[in-house]
């Protein structure tokens, strides 16, 4: 059993992964400021996995910017973490464009607080949530790791700036000692994780994302369309170079991503320190027009939609190519595109306003 710090566990993709963390059998403390993230989902994670009340799970609330509340967090484990996993931080494309400095506060110098923190706590195994924005407008689909990394709005360059201050500190290394003086403690296991497009919820529909007003994303806009809660979609372009003229994205479901998590904790345990960097994605690519049907044929519901012109900034096609995640981890999006609509759909039924809805 190995004790591990979910930074942003209350989260989206945090809260499934504290399921699957602990469904294996791990300790956690959760460090979250609540900002996007809803304690909620960890008393129903809790209630999930049977952990209620068994001192399992702990939750710690504060701010990756301030490294009083992440003393706090430190302190709070059951001596030192054997891991961090760092989902902490602000995602959303378009206000990151009006805001780029809470974006570099929050993605940048909160992370930089984190690893300062791990670092004098003496924990060198960190897991970071990274994205496919990375790679901008990419050259070739499927996308490898080896593609250049050129993000194009700020979002992207806050996670593009994090990937190499961990590049820089996994190079520090640390394992010999300066001259003349003690060994360094160090040898740092990092992966970066680029995740693609995780949708989707537990089975159980009783944990699932929770955007706060409009949703900037595909798969919550068309849930909430099918519930009826907005009236259409709009399909941000009918002209990308693509077979029906949409924009086509590698869909992965949260529960598959979550399980990535525990895959790759286990690959950063077991091998000699290193740098990881993986592409989580399931290798297929659907367009709007496909999700749309996907998710009409799970809910039984219509999803009018409007095609209206691109969105700023939209590539045409983002697809992983995974093949390094199955070589390095034995991990693979074993959940399709109608499980990822069908339980999606369950949870947003049973929760038409999130987390606020009652039960
Ligand atoms: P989310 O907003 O649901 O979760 C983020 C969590 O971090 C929330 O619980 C929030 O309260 C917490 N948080 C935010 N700022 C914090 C701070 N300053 N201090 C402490 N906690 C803070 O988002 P998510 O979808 O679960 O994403 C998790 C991570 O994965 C993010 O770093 C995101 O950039 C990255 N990511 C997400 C996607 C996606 O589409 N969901 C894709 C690629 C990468
Ligand atoms: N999209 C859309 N309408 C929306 C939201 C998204 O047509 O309301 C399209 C978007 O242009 C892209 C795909 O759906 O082609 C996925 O968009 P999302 O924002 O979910 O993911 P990202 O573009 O960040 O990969």
């Amino acid at each position: 059993m190995a004790k591990v710090l979910i930074a942003g566990g209350a989260g989206f993709i945090g809260s499934h992964t504290c399921l699957v963390l602990l469904e294996a059998g791990h300790q956690l403390v959760v460090f979250d400021n609540f900002s996007t993230g809803s304690p909620e989902s960890l008393r129903r994670v809790q209630e999930l996995t049977g952990t209620a009340g068994s001192d399992r799970l702990r939750v710690v609330e504060g701010d990756i910017r301030r490294p009083l509340d992440l003393s706090k967090a430190f302190a709070t484990g059951w001596g030192r973490f054997d891991a961090v996993i760092h989902f902490a931080g602000l995602k959303a494309v378009a206000q990151s464009v009006h805001e780029p400095l809470l974006y570099w506060d929050v993605n940048v110098g909160g992370s930089q607080h984190l690893l300062a923190a791990m670092a004098e706590h003496g924990c060198h195994t960190l897991v970071f949530s990274s994205s496919a924005t990375v790679y901008g407008l990419p050259e070739r689909i499927p996308i490898p790791e080896t593609a250049a990394v050129l993000p194009i709005n700020p979002y992207g360059h806050t996670k593009a700036a994090v990937e190499r201050m961990l590049a820089d500190l996994a190079a520090s290394d640390g394992r010999q000692a300066p001259e003349g003086g003690e060994p360094r403690s160090g040898g740092w296991r990092i992966a970066r994780l680029r995740y693609f497009n995780p949708v989707g919820a537990h089975s159980s529909g009783r944990i699932g994302e929770d955007p706060q007003g409009p949703p900037d994303n595909l798969f919550p806009y068309v849930s909430q369309v099918a519930l009826g809660r907005r009236p259409r979609l709009q399909v941000f372009g009918g002209d990308w170079p693509t077979p029906d003229g949409t924009g086509i994205r590698d869909y992965i479901h949260v529960m598959d991503l979550a399980e990535g998590h525990l895959a790759t904790l286990e690959a950063l345990w077991n091998e000699p320190p290193q740098l990881l960097t993986l592409n989580l994605g399931s290798g297929r690519g659907y367009s709007v027009l496909e999700v749309v049907r996907a998710f009409e044929r799970a809910s039984d519901r219509m999803v009018p939609f409007d095609l209206v012109a691109r969105r700023a900034g939209d590539a045409a096609h983002s697809v992983a190519d995974s093949s390094e995640a199955l070589r390095r981890l034995g991990w693979w999006a074993r959940r399709d595109l109608s499980q990822m609509c069908a339980d999606g759909w369950a949870w947003q039924q049973r929760h038409p306003q999130g987390y606020r809805s009652a039960g």
